[in-house]
C-alpha cells in the first residue's frame, strides 16, 4: 500500500507536469483576472516548484486523495473511505474557483476572514477556494479535510447549533452560529470532516500525521455533534493533590492516569489534557490512550535548562505552546 505522507507545500518539492495535467484533465479552474475583470479559465501551473500558489496545492491535494483511494473500505463509517477520496470529491466537485485575497479584508467578501473554502448551493458543483484562508493551511491532510467537508455541502447538507460547547451559544462567546452537526452518523459536513481524520489517523504510517489526525478527530467529535458519537461522554477531567487524573461524569469518579510529579499542572491544549511539568520540563498530552505522549516543549525544556529552580512556579495558561 502506498504511504500518506505529510508533505509540507512550503518544502523544495516540486509537482510534476503529468501531476498537473491529471489535475486540469479532472477539474476546470477559474483565476480572477484583474485585466478582464472577471473569472477565466486556467489550464497552467505557472512555477511547478512554487508551493506558495494555490492551484500548486490544489494539485497536491488531487494527488493525495488520489493516493488515498487504495484506503478504500466500504465498511467504514466515512463516506470519504467508503467512496474512496478522491471519487468522493470528483464525484461532487467539477469545477474549483480560485478567489483573490482582497486587499483589504472585510466581512462582506465573499471570502471573510477566516473562510477557507465555500461552495453556494444552487451551483451544484463548483468550490471556491479562499486564498488568504487555503494559504494558511500547511498540510495536505487539513487542505483536504476542507476540501471535502465543503464538497458534502453541494449535496445540501447544512449544519445546526451547537447544543454544549465552545461552538455553542450557551458556552461560546455568542457569535458562533450552526457550527455543529446533529450527529456523526448522518455524514453531514462535520461527519465527513472527522470520519475523514479517523481514517487517516488509522491509516496513516507518518506518525506525525497520524497523532494530529486522531487528535483533531477526538476534538471534532467531542465539539461538532450535538449527539455525541462513539459513546462519548460530556464529563470533568480532575487532577488530585497525588497526582491522580481521573474522569467524573456526574455520580461516579473513574480514574485515568497517574501523573509522576503532583506539581505537574493540567491545562488543556487543542482540546487535549496536557501535562506541563515544571521540575522536569515535560510537556505531556493525554490523547485518550492508555499512555501521555509527549509533545512539544522546547519551551519548557529550555525554560528548566535556564532556570532550574523547584521554587519557581509557572503556571501553563502563561506559556505559549509551541
Ligand atoms: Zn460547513
Amino acid at each position: 500500500l502506498p504511504k500518506l505522507k505529510l508533505s509540507a507545500p512550503a518544502s523544495a518539492d516540486c509537482i510534476s507536469q503529468e501531476q498537473a495535467n491529471s489535475f486540469f484533465a479532472t477539474y476546470k479552474l477559474y483565476n480572477w483576472s484583474e485585466d478582464k475583470k472577471d473569472y477565466v479559465v486556467t489550464t497552467t501551473i505557472p512555477d511547478l516548484c512554487n508551493a506558495g500558489d494555490i492551484a500548486s496545492r490544489l494539485v497536491r491535494t488531487n494527488e493525495y486523495m488520489k493516493a488515498l483511494n487504495s484506503f478504500q473500505n466500504p465498511m467504514s463509517s466515512s463516506i470519504v473511505f467508503r467512496e474512496g477520496a478522491s471519487n468522493y470529491f470528483t464525484k461532487r466537485i467539477k469545477e474549483i474557483v480560485i478567489e483573490p485575497a482582497p486587499e483589504k479584508p472585510s466581512p462582506d467578501d465573499t471570502c471573510p476572514p477566516g473562510v477557507i473554502a465555500y461552495v453556494y448551493m444552487p451551483e451544484k458543483d463548483v468550490m471556491h477556494i479562499c486564498t488568504a484562508g487555503f494559504l494558511r493551511f500547511d498540510t495536505l491532510y487539513m487542505m483536504t479535510y476542507v476540501l471535502v467537508h465543503e464538497a458534502r455541502h453541494t449535496e445540501g447538507y447544512g449544519h445546526v447549533d451547537c447544543n454544549h460547547g465552545p461552538y455553542s451559544k450557551s458556552e461560546g462567546d455568542g457569535s458562533m452560529l450552526a457550527a455543529c452537526d446533529a450527529n456523526y452518523e448522518s455524514q453531514g459536513s462535520y461527519g465527513i470532516g472527522a470520519g475523514f481524520l479517523l481514517e487517516v489517523a488509522k491509516n496513516s504510517t507518518n506518525p506525525v500525521e497520524k497523532q494530529d489526525a486522531r487528535s483533531r478527530a477526538v476534538v471534532d467529535m467531542v465539539q461538532r455533534f450535538n449527539k455525541m458519537p462513539l459513546g462519548i461522554k460530556p464529563g470533568l477531567v480532575a487532577q488530585s493533590q497525588s497526582g491522580e487524573i481521573s474522569f467524573f461524569e456526574g455520580a461516579k469518579r473513574e480514574p485515568l492516569t497517574q501523573i509522576e510529579n503532583p506539581e505537574s499542572k493540567m491545562t488543556f491544549r487543542m482540546g487535549l489534557p496536557t501535562f506541563f511539568d515544571p521540575l522536569a520540563g515535560t510537556v505531556l498530552t493525554y490523547s485518550y490512550q492508555a499512555d501521555l505522549s509527549e509533545g512539544e516543549g522546547e519551551y519548557a525544556k529550555n525554560y528548566v535548562a535556564l532556570y532550574n529552580s523547584s521554587e519557581q512556579r509557572v503556571f501553563p495558561r502563561c506559556l505559549l505552546w509551541r
